[in-house]
């Protein structure tokens, strides 16, 4: 990646840790779900609604403690999620995992990622993997919480 991109990502990803879409409570929420990251001291806990009478995500709001890019990382979640459904979602999660365990290689598919793609700098950096992944990893656990109900 060349400096002057990865200067602009790490940019992102300090407005993201500021501004902290999505970062309150959230009534009514048909899951929830906390994850720590023990490695960092991240913690976070994860709340979806979804639009009545389907599995689309109306709202998602999260509240928590941690390093820039754990919060970041949970305030371009935020944007990513609502308005799709769980299944897009989960689909959506497994690119930016498989981009987040890429060491730095390859190309991330910016169409499904949109502002996610910041993160790719950070996959090359192991220990701070969870640290970008606890959001999203609270997320399914929301979602496998909901798909056990149905
Ligand atoms: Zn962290």
């Amino acid at each position: 990646m060349p400096d002057a991109l990865a200067g602009l990502y790490q940019q992102v990803i300090l407005d993201h840790s500021r501004a902290r879409t999505g970062e309150g409570p959230l009534p009514d929420a048909a899951a929830e779900h906390f994850e720590r990251n023990p490695t960092c001291g991240d913690e976070i806990t994860v709340r979806i609604r979804l639009a009545s009478g389907s599995d689309r995500i109306e709202a998602l709001a999260w509240e928590g403690d941690g390093c820039s890019i754990s919060m970041a990382s949970a305030s371009v979640l935020t944007d990513l999620a609502t308005g799709r459904t769980l299944a897009e979602m989960g689909e959506v999660t497994e690119t930016f995992r498989a981009m987040m365990r890429s060491k730095g290689q390859g190309e991330p598919d910016e169409e499904v990622l949109g502002d996610a793609v910041v993160f790719q700098g950070v996959s090359k950096f192991v220990m701070r993997v969870k640290c970008a992944m606890l959001s999203w990893v609270a997320l399914e656990a929301c979602s496998t919480k909901i798909a056990a109900r149905a």
